[in-house]
């Protein structure tokens, strides 16, 4: 899980960090066929996250790594202090990145999951904005007294 640490265009919005969670996710799916992990402990889709993955999700070719049949389905969700409390966490359109230009910085965090057995995992994590910190009125301070 090495973020990069270059920052990368991608639609217009600057990308400053990336994380990848290929190896835990590769260290889960070990535990599992490992017979350390249950089935019913990493299938375990939140209704939600079907219903996302239904409606908005973005279809791969990757087949499950549980039950080999459908293909995965990417669901993205936003995070961002900047976001009302309501539109925080809410599905994001990962090919669309422009509008989060007007936040200094969003998270974006993409999941894998599966219709046909619930399993689900963080597959990235990107931090996207424009960066700009936003200027604050400066605060009265106690003059020094001399
Ligand atoms: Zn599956």
């Amino acid at each position: 899980m090495q973020p990069s640490a270059t920052p990368k265009r991608r639609g217009g919005a600057i990308e400053s960090a990336k994380v990848d969670y290929s190896l835990a996710r590769k260290a889960v799916l070990r535990a599992f066929h490992g017979g350390r992990l249950g089935r019913y402990e990493i299938c375990d889709a939140h209704p939600d996250l079907i219903r996302a993955a239904n409606y908005s999700g973005e279809q791969t070719t990757d087949p499950c790594p549980i039950c080999e049949r459908g293909p995965l389905v990417l669901v993205s969700y936003v995070f961002s202090d900047e976001l009302p409390k309501i539109e925080n966490g809410k599905v994001w359109d990962r090919t669309n990145l422009n509008p989060l230009l007007a936040f200094k910085e969003a998270r974006l965090y993409t999941v894998e999951v599966c219709r046909d057995c619930s399993w689900n995992h963080v597959r990235s994590q990107v931090v996207v904005g424009n960066g700009r910190t936003t200027r604050r009125a400066p605060k009265r301070g106690r003059r020094a007294s001399t």
